[in-house]
């Protein structure tokens, strides 16, 4: 029985079990609030919460951020079905939030039938707010632009380029040179300049964004994606950290009268692990931390805001395991994180295309701590120069990058010598991720129980006094639309392997 049979006969998951959009909670009354920052941790999931707590308490001797946030502010959870899909990514993740509506992955504030939506931070800009996006991805990327613009293809990066341009929110800082430079643009136009004519100040360093006066800002710092933050932090590579780009955004937004709305996006986490990589998800989430540090501060400070942090699904999902007697070594495990000082993206571009077996055992002990074996040594040579990967399947779709984390996993439960976390896949994950609240109206320790991630949308429009309805499409409605579309299949896209 095919999916259209399947449809027929009534037995699709969502006509079965109601997938669209759970019943749990309930979302909070508030007052209304003249500023609205969004924060997203995308592909966050509790078990990167947990490595990330243990690691700041052990290492670092310090409390998460976002473990008081969770203690002072309102805190719940939210299912991330898509339409379509109980495993959502990120498009329609950000919809859910910004346009309170269900839709089918890969497509920005629109349905799969074409019918536009309009996005929360849209409707904000016409009442008057000033707009910021702030990310660690590209600047174009899914989860900011599905707050803004309508696209049917999240991949239209240049495209979605031209639509900020012609949207003009303040304030756009984040990665992806080559869809805004003319050398870089299949149709070499220069958005650089475009933006320039219309006011903003364009900025392309942590020292050009530092010294920068100009009220509308356009700040782009890598060719792709922001490097990731162990890379920035132990490997001397030169982009502003995420609490830098949430300063500079923080520094102009409030003068604007009418007030504004901001999403911060600790974007790369979903990235990290995508990869697999313990150390790159670590250190992002510890970058977001000191992000939402700045963030609270800013609410206390001015606490007419509301302050929503969200993650849009979970990715990956690397856990920290148990190991040892009773368990007592699982914390050698998180202990043994330190040594971990690069990505494995910033590894694999360093290892280049043939290395050999020395090398790989030299990359490891020097940016990962770890003393690999000639059979995992081997095991990772054969991936990058021969393509051959593991483990196999469809879970893992990262490659070579999955195969470097596979090499590393601890084999020696009794006593460990590798961080002992293990990933389950290198996709998207069906769980319930966080949701808390913080600031205007919202009271201390309220419980706001299991939401849908459609309820973001609810509590964003009812702080800014925007209340409307976007156009809802039934799950059996957009099914039978895919149905029609040849070849339309949404995939991941790969990340990028260049520092
Ligand atoms: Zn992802």
């Amino acid at each position: 029985m095919n999916r259209r049979d399947l449809l027929k006969a009534g037995l699709v998951i969502g006509a079965a079990s109601g997938l669209a959009r759970a019943q749990g909670g309930m979302t909070p009354f508030l007052p209304k609030a003249r500023n609205l920052i969004v924060m997203v941790y995308d592909g966050f999931s509790w078990e990167d919460f947990a490595i990330a707590r243990a690691y700041a308490q052990r290492v670092l001797g310090r409390k998460l951020t976002l473990e008081r946030l969770f203690g002072q502010g309102a805190f719940g959870q939210i299912h991330t079905n898509s339409l379509t899909s109980y495993v959502t990514e990120s498009s329609a993740a950000g919809n859910a939030f910004s346009c309170g509506v269900k839709t089918v992955n890969g497509g920005l504030a629109v349905h799969a039938d074409g019918t536009k939506l309009l996005p929360i931070f849209a409707a904000a800009k016409e009442a008057g707010k000033a707009v910021g996006l702030v990310t660690t991805t590209t600047v174009t990327h899914a989860t900011p632009a599905s707050f803004v613009v309508s696209n049917p293809d999240r991949n239209a990066e240049e495209a979605i380029a031209e639509q900020y341009l012609a949207f003009g929110a303040e304030v756009y800082l984040g990665g992806g040179d080559r869809f805004f430079s003319a050398e870089r643009r299949s149709d070499k136009k220069d958005l650089y300049a475009l933006f320039r004519e219309k006011g903003y100040g364009v900025v392309r360093t942590l020292e050009e964004l530092q010294a920068e006066r100009s009220n509308r800002l356009l700040g782009i710092f890598s060719s792709s994606h922001v490097p990731y933050e162990v890379d920035r932090r132990f490997q001397g590579v030169k982009v502003p950290s995420l609490k830098e780009m949430t300063e500079a955004a923080l520094k102009r937004l409030p003068t604007y009268r009418q007030g504004f709305v901001l999403q911060v996006e600790a974007g790369r986490i979903d990235h990290a692990n995508h990869l697999n990589d313990p150390a790159a998800t670590l250190w992002d989430v510890l970058a977001a931390d000191e992000a939402l540090e700045l963030l609270m501060g800013f609410v206390d400070r001015y606490p007419d805001t509301l302050l929503i942090v969200v993650s849009d699904h979970a990715t990956g999902v690397g856990a920290l395991y148990g190991a040892g007697r009773s368990y007592l070594e699982s914390s050698l495990g998180i202990d043994l994180l330190k040594d971990q000082k690069a990505s494995l993206e910033f590894m694999l571009a360093r290892l280049g295309q043939n290395p050999d077996a020395a090398q790989v055992k030299e990359a490891f002990r020097a940016m990962k701590g770890v003393a690999l074996k000639d059979e995992e040594a081997a095991m990772v040579v054969e991936a990058i120069a021969k393509k051959a990967y593991r483990p196999d399947g469809v879970r893992y779709g990262v490659q070579p990058a999955n195969t470097l984390s596979w090499a590393m996993v601890q084999r020696e439960a009794a006593r460990p010598d590798r961080p002992n976390i293990g990933w389950s896949s290198g996709q998207h994950t069906a769980s319930p991720v966080m949701l808390a609240l913080y600031g205007a109206g919202v009271g201390r320790g309220v419980r706001l129980g299991l939401l849908d991630n459609t309820d973001v949308f609810t509590i964003m429009s009812q702080a800014l006094g925007l209340r409307y309805q976007n156009p809802v499409m039934t799950e059996e409605e957009a099914l039978e639309v895919l149905a029609k579309r040849p070849g339309a299949e949404w995939v991941h896209p790969k990340e990028t392997l260049a520092v």
